[in-house]
């Protein structure tokens, strides 16, 4: 039952972004190039909790962001 959720999610057809918390600040899994943070064995989410500073070179929008 549990997997059939999970299942259903992902072919949502919604691209679904990934973070990872590390030292109390959230980064974008995979990191950018400019962020340069290491995970190690940090849980991957998809949401953004209220109470972690957010990375700016992961969560701002930066000149050329679009190219990709
Ligand atoms: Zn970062």
């Amino acid at each position: 039952m549990l997997q059939g959720q999970v299942i259903a999610h992902f072919s949502a057809g919604r691209l679904v972004m990934l973070y990872f918390v590390k030292d109390n600040v959230i980064h974008k899994f995979p990191v950018p190039q400019r962020c340069g943070v290491k995970r190690d064995n940090e849980m991957l989410r998809d949401t953004i909790p209220y109470t972690v500073e957010k990375c700016v070179y992961c969560l701002n929008r930066w000149p050329g962001d679009d190219k990709d």
